[in-house]
Order: C-alpha cells, then structure tokens, then sequence
C-alpha cells in the first residue's frame, strides 16, 4: 500500500516513513499543508496520515475539504496532546482515527490495520471475496484454500484489487497505488507483479479485461 504522510515536524516525519517501509509500504512525505492539499488531490495514495498543527493549512482545512470533494480513503491524524478540540472536530470532519503524540510503531500500524478492516467492513484483519482472502497482519493471500505469504509489492497489489473488488483498475491506477513519487516504474512492473502473483496461485485469481485493465471478481 502507497501511503501519504503530511507532517511538519521533521523527527517524527521521518520516523514516520521510515516504520511504515519497514511495514512494507510505499511512502510519500511532505512537510507543508499546501503541498499536503495537492497531494492528496492527485490521489494514488490508499492511506493518509495527517498531522494537525501544518504551514500553509492546516490538517482540519485539508481533511475538510477531501471529504467535501466526497474522498473517503482512510484518514488517521496526528494530534498533540493538548489539541482535544481539533480531534473532536476531526472525527467530525470524517478522520477515521487520531493517535496522540508521542505513540509508539506498534499502535500506529494496529490502528492502521483497523482502519482499513473498517472500510474493508470485515471484523478481522482480511480483505476479500468467496475465493480470494488477504490477511492485512501476516501479509498471507489465500485462493481457493492455498496460502502463500507474498512479497510487500505483490501483496499491495493484491490489496488495491481487493479494496473494491469487481471494480476494474487500469495500468496507470495501479501504478499509483504501488509505488511512491520518487520511484523509478518500469513499463512492465505492473505485468510483473501480475504474473508472478498468478504463478504461485492460479492465472483466474486477478481477471485482465482487455484495453481496461485488472480486476479480481467479487
Ligand atoms: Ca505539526
């Protein structure tokens, strides 16, 4: 998964990207709640953490007018300890979730993790269909009872698949939700991933819909 950390301060940011590709995420980091607006808006990111207290505009400013612009992807911010207001209004604006700093790793990924079970609507920690499961914790996808646990970058793509499954995703989708700004994408990664995700299961379990894309059936 392709996350997006708006935070200003710069400890913190970068302790930050540096636990969340350590949880095998793709992460893309700014500073400053301008360019935290403008990215957001071109989108590709399925996760975003949003500090508050921002130059430029702040955390609240840029949440409101996401959900405004109707964008439901998953939201958890990043409150000081003295901004009880600020979260309540938050959770208002439509924030999924606040930690307060200072947190440790371990709870920001298990709140991660529920987040996105919640958007997935699923008690526990799996996304999927009558055939494909994907556990968010073990990184393990199972197809038609055979379990394997896959690499970070074939799992984010079975995890963008399976975020709205029957929907179709095209190339340049995909490419959005892999890697990060400063990556450098072959023109065949995502056939890549593809094909090596279809060997360890079964060619049937991502669709290709030609001139469109991918989907997995729901
Ligand atoms: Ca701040």
């Amino acid at each position: 998964m392709r996350v997006l950390v708006i935070e200003d301060d710069a400890m913190l940011g970068k302790a930050l990207v540096q636990a969340l590709e350590d949880a095998d995420m793709s992460v893309d980091w700014v500073r400053d709640g301008r360019l935290g607006e403008e990215a957001v808006a071109v989108g590709g990111h399925g996760f975003v953490l949003l500090d508050i207290g921002l130059p430029g505009r702040s955390g609240l400013e840029i949440l409101r007018s996401l959900r405004l612009a109707g964008d439901k992807r998953p939201i958890l911010m990043i409150t000081a300890r003295d901004e009880l207001d600020d979260r309540v209004a938050g959770l208002d604006l439509g924030a999924d979730d606040y930690l307060v700093k200072p947190f440790e790793v371990k709870e920001l990924l298990a709140r991660m993790r529920a987040v996105l079970r919640r958007h997935g609507g699923q008690a526990v920690s799996i996304l999927g269909t009558s055939e494909v499961e994907l556990d968010l914790s073990s990184h393990e996808v199972t197809y038609r009872g055979h379990r394997e646990v896959l690499p970070a970058r074939e799992f984010a793509l079975m995890q963008a698949l399976l975020d709205r499954p029957g929907t179709i995703l095209s190339r340049t989708q995909l490419e959005e939700k892999l890697y990060g700004w400063g990556e450098e994408v072959e023109s065949n990664a995502v056939d890549v991933l593809i094909h090596y995700v279809r060997r360890k299961f079964d060619k049937d379990i991502i669709r290709n819909i030609r001139g469109a894309g991918w989907m997995v059936p729901k």
